[in-house]
């Protein structure tokens, strides 16, 4: 193994490869940070580079694990004493921005936040965010297929990327960074790269789509009496809004009073109690008629019972208050340790999942929490379940029972986080056997020594 790293420092010069250094790791969901051991962390800072030690490490049949920010939440990006880290953190450039055509052409290692602040430059907006928008790479974006709070308008990372150039195992360097929003000619092949987890190839370039800046925000948070007028208010302001609906968070009422109560700093928005409360952002293009027509909407649903109390933002200020409320997920730590789950079902489903849940884990455990959140409009949930998982028997009991009540309602193990090592055991829940041959044909045939993020998925 020491021969593939001297030909790799000889190749690439010192600066590229560095030794003894830890690579990989994971941050928990609330913030814990843990990195894994490495052979050495390479950090090439081009395209060919990327590629030079690609055809070096397949050479050598040597297992490498790309890696972006490390904020990947299922520990696709860990590595161990006999895998090479592949950082792509010195590309990092934003190499152009076409505010006619709507592209940013970036290179992977860029941070996300980077991403967002170069368009809002221009007036434009790249629509993609998450919590982790500071560390979080668009390479990473692209290998997770990123989702966040805003799916339910602009999609998924697979949506706002128009085209990208990716490195295989051996080398081939795969250039696709086309920047049109239509090109039918043949297999689409950027998608096989999107949600791939740095199985198939090293995301190195992309071609971002950009929309234009929304000049209108409106938000406002509601109380719900019951899942089914959830489901209404749905379907009404997606209606009534015209387009602009662009988050439908849902918090059910454990969590609710979890980050509304003291040591939380949020207060809650007003005194009602309800089974369900519901975060709705709507943004628009004219700032006068949008939060008119937001306020009839509202109007409208409180006559009709499908909401119960409102607090309508009226400043920025408000509507960052309201978002941090529902942001402010680490108030779970009070019941530490706990396990954090990202699911989707189909929307009519998630009442009675979330139910025989609660029910199976108070049978098995007794004295159980689970607090239910999430991005509802686009069929994700979060759970967070304590028991915890000190005990290896425990989260293994807690993920049969989360996963196991998703089969019969052909849910997902994984809304948008991936599956990497942590969910690895549980992808038959979501994926048939077909599915997954399909898979390995793919990763078999761009990937047959099996060099690229060994052991992840699949
Ligand atoms: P890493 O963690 O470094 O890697 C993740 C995976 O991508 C690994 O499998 C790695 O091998 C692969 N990879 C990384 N870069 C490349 C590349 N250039 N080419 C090929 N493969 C590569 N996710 C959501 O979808 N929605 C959310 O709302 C959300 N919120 C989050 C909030 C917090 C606080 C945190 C910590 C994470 C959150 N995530 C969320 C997880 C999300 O998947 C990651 O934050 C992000 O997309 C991963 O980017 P990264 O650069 O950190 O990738």
């Amino acid at each position: 193994m020491g021969d593939v790293v001297s030909a790799l420092r000889e190749a690439l010069g010192d600066r590229a490869v560095l030794e003894g250094e830890t690579g990989g790791g994971a941050p928990d969901w609330l913030g814990g940070a843990r990195r894994t051991p490495a052979l050495a962390v390479l950090r090439p800072a081009s395209t060919e580079e990327v590629s030079t030690a690609l055809r070096i490490c397949h050479a050598h049949r040597q297992p490498v694990v790309p890696q972006g920010g490390l904020t990947g939440l299922v520990h696709g990006a860990d590595t161990n004493e006999r895998t090479l880290a592949l950082s792509l953190e010195r590309m990092h450039a934003i190499e152009a921005v076409d505010p006619v055509n709507r592209t940013m052409t970036v290179q992977a290692g860029v941070p996300l936040q980077r991403v967002q602040e170069a368009a809002d430059e221009h007036d434009l907006l790249f629509p993609l965010d998450l919590g982790a928008r500071g560390s979080a790479t668009i390479g990473g974006n692209i290998a997770t297929n990123a989702g966040g709070n805003r799916v339910i308008r602009y999609g998924m990372m697979r949506e706002n990327v128009l085209g990208l150039e990716a490195v295989l195992a051996d080398g081939t360097v795969v250039s696709s960074l086309h920047p049109m929003l239509k090109n039918n000619t043949g297999y689409d092949l950027k998608q096989l790269f999107v949600g791939s987890e740095g199985t198939l190839g090293v995301v190195t370039r992309a071609v971002l789509r950009l929309r234009q800046k929304p000049r209108s925000e409106n938000v406002a948070f509601v109380a719900v009496p019951d899942f089914d007028r959830v489901t209404a208010l749905l379907a009404r302001v997606d209606a009534e809004l015209g387009g602009m609906l662009s988050a439908f968070e849902v918090l059910w009422d454990d969590f609710y009073r979890l980050i509304t109560t003291p040591p939380a700093e949020n207060r809650p928005p007003f005194a009602t109690r309800s089974a369900f409360y519901v975060l709705i952002e709507a943004l628009g293009g004219d700032e006068a008629a949008d939060a008119e027509r937001f306020q009839t909407v509202l109007a409208r649903a409180l006559e009709d019972g499908l909401v119960v109390d409102a607090a309508v933002a009226t400043s920025a200020a408000d509507r960052a208050r309201l978002w941090a409320m529902r942001d402010d997920v680490g108030q779970v730590r009070r019941h530490a340790p706990v396990q954090t789950f990202d699911v989707s079902l189909p929307i009519p489903a998630v009442p009675a999942y979330v139910e025989e849940v609660n029910a199976r884990l108070g049978e098995r455990f007794g004295e159980v929490v689970n607090f239910v959140f999430g991005h509802l409009g686009d069929g994700n949930i979060h759970l967070i379940v304590g028991p915890g998982d000190r005990e290896p028997e425990t989260r293994q009991a807690v993920e049969a029972i989360v996963y196991g009540a998703l089969a019969p309602r052909g849910g997902s193990v994984s809304a948008e986080h991936g599956i990497g090592l942590e969910k690895k055991p549980w992808l038959a829940v979501s994926r048939s056997e077909a599915e997954q041959a399909v898979m390995r044909a793919v990763k078999q045939a761009l990937d047959p020594e099996g060099i690229l993020n060994p052991g992840k998925i699949l």
